[in-house]
């Protein structure tokens, strides 16, 4: 377990204000949140009642694609955006079905170290490591990553529910584009993001909710979440809301029918 020396993100569990890690777990169900947290979540879901079921088809999706990636062979997972373990995570689910499965993680959430002993918890055959840095520090994430990743092999880069924390101006289309950069081909792109585009006025609320807590929120249009994958062919179905994803490779989250989608996902695979 490792975190970069220079740029280092906050190590102190800040209570004073909402986090998207805790708001995210207490949206799952966990118990690993603070007064802040669920006071935003609830007002989240004055405005969107789905929130919940959005956030278990977000899970969902990860667990398919994971599956999908194993399936196609890929033995090496760099998972930027982990937020707090919630079993299965991504390490448990590819390893059940390859053990041999080496995995990095990597977050910047002080709250999300404090759970890295139960992320690092996983086969004997495969290797799993936690890198505290922010998704931006490539060069960090990579140094620490490259003792437990053969970047030389494809790696399958998973950014789940993480790029719409990362506004344009904070660089999100170039961290993603430097990761991709020095992935081997047959590597991947997992993304899962959030989108305005099926329910425009909540999404606004929900912005506007996010603003007057100092929290960035960055919702995408499917052109520019498109973006992501330039250079990339993304694979079948394309770009598609979450619950749609090969949804033969799961089962459907409970209620998620009664929701309208959040997210856009897709995979894509560098030639
Ligand atoms: N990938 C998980 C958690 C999503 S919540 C899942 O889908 O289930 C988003 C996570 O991204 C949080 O844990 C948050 O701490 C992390 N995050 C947000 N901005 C980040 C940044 N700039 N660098 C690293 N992690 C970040």
């Amino acid at each position: 377990m490792s975190r970069p020396d220079n740029d280092a993100p906050a190590l102190r569990i800040d209570t004073s204000r909402p986090h998207p890690a805790r708001m995210y777990d207490w949206f799952l169900g966990g118990k690993d949140n603070y007064p802040v947290d669920e006071a935003l979540g609830r007002q989240m879901i004055s405005v969107e009642p789905g929130v919940p079921v959005m956030a278990k088809v977000n899970r969902a999706f990860m667990h398919r694609a994971t599956r999908w990636l194993t399936d196609q062979g890929i033995r090496q997972f760099l998972d930027i955006g982990t937020g707090i373990p919630t079993e299965p995570n991504l390490h448990q689910v590819a390893q059940q079905a390859a053990p041999a499965t080496r995995v990095v993680y990597c977050d910047n959430d002080p709250i999300v170290l404090a759970h890295a002993g139960a992320l690092l918890k996983g086969t004997e055959e495969g290797a799993i490591d936690y890198v505290q840095a922010d998704a931006r520090d490539v060069d960090a994430i990579l140094r620490h990553a490259g003792k437990t990743l053969d970047f030389s092999r494809p790696v399958a880069l998973s950014l789940i529910a993480l790029l719409h924390f990362v506004s344009d101006e904070d660089g999100a289309y170039e961290l993603v584009d430097r990761l991709t950069e020095v992935l081997a081909p047959g590597s991947h792109v997992v993304i899962s993001h959030l989108t305005a585009d099926f329910h425009p006025a909540a999404a606004r609320k929900v912005d506007e909710m996010y603003k007057a807590n100092t929290l960035t929120l960055a919702p995408r249009t499917r052109a520019q979440f498109a973006r992501f994958f330039d250079g990339l062919d993304v694979v079948e179905p394309g770009i598609v809301a979450a619950e749609a994803w090969h949804p033969e490779l799961g089962e459907p989250v409970p209620g998620q029918d009664d929701v309208i989608s959040a997210g856009y996902v897709a995979v894509g695979r560098k030639p």
